[in-house]
């Protein structure tokens, strides 16, 4: 067994980060763990230009950011994946895949969120093989290429405006006749003239014999094939609190619920960030999710 912490936090996104900062600063232990890449989603966005204070920054010069704050405060950080976390009579228990179990007297959970799949036939087996979620991370792949994007929403948007800067067409594909991500975005698209908006339009089937070929299409209920190189899909997001649910109260989404002090039902148990039941899932709400669950973990601690 380790060191027995203040606090461990789960995740090393924005809110696991800056949670991790506000503890240290109130002189609190602190181990962030994190299962893939400390930053958080917000490491796929090309370019951030709602973060107070940044007028325009990538997402991965962000996230090192709030890694590098958290670090220079003291903050200690692992690569782990975190496999169970147990109540014990003064405080926690968390066993990650390597085998190692953490002790430590509060927990935050700010395990964000995982990008929503399709549900169709054969989806889990093209990932890696023509569908991925991330364009930061794998539109090189594609240049020159035609690509589609699956989505509606403030992500989807921004993947196929970086998109269309290097592959030779973008097919943008969205269940509905209108977006729900933001009109400046939009415009800048329907100025690209390599970009085919595709609305009211759904992804029936994949198609592809070990790499992904083409999508089945459906459109005012007619289908039709659409070759393609590359699927990315940005069609939101699922919390993946599965591992802790016995320990906290979900709502029909499945994220977690808490106070106001992002409190879960459990004594010593913080949630922050998008895993959290709420309306707006920004950055910016990240953040200050975590701000309030260290400083009310802070309190916890010394009132115990
Ligand atoms: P989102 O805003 O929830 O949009 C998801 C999109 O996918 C919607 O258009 C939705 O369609 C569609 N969709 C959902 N389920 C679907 C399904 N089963 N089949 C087909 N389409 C489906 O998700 P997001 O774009 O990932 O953004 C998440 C949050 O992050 C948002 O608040 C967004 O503003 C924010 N964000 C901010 C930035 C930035 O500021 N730099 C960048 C990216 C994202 P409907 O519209 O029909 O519901």
């Amino acid at each position: 067994m380790s060191t027995r912490y203040d606090i461990i936090i789960i995740g090393g996104g924005p809110a696991g980060l800056t949670a991790a900062t506000y503890a240290r600063r109130a002189g609190k232990s602190v181990l962030v763990l994190e299962k893939a890449a400390f930053g958080g989603q917000i490491t796929w966005s090309p370019k951030v230009e709602n973060f107070p204070g940044d007028i325009s920054v990538t997402g991965t010069e962000l996230g090192d950011r709030f890694l590098e704050q958290a670090m220079s405060q003291g903050a200690e950080v692992e690569l782990e994946e975190v496999t169970a976390l147990e109540k014990t009579s003064d405080g926690f228990l968390i066993h990650t895949d390597s085998g190692t179990s953490y002790s430590s007297r509060t927990v935050i959970l700010a395990t964000g969120a995982k990008p929503r799949m399709l549900g169709l036939p054969g989806e889990e087996d093209f990932v890696g093989n023509g569908i991925s979620f991330c364009a930061v991370c794998d539109g090189a792949f594609y240049n020159g290429k035609a690509v589609a994007v699956y989505g509606g929403g403030n992500s989807a948007l921004q993947d196929t405006l970086l998109l269309s800067e290097t592959c030779s067409r973008v097919y943008l594909i969205h269940r509905r006749s209108t977006f729900r991500g933001e009109a400046a975005l939009v415009d800048a698209l329907q100025a690209r003239p390599n970009v085919t908006m595709m609305m009211d339009t759904t992804i029936k089937a994949f198609q592809g014999d070990g790499e992904l070929s083409s999508l089945v299409l459906c459109c005012s209920g007619k289908e039709e094939e659409l070759p393609i190189d590359g699927l990315f899909v940005a069609i939101g997001h699922v919390p993946d609190l599965k591992a802790f649910a016995p320990l906290l109260s979900l709502d029909q989404s499945g994220y977690a619920l808490s106070g106001e002090d992002c409190l879960t039902p459990t004594p010593g148990l913080f949630v922050a960030g998008d895993c959290r039941s709420k309306s707006i899932r920004q950055v910016t709400t990240a953040a200050a999710d975590g701000s309030v669950a260290a400083l009310a973990a802070c309190s916890y601690l010394d009132a115990v």
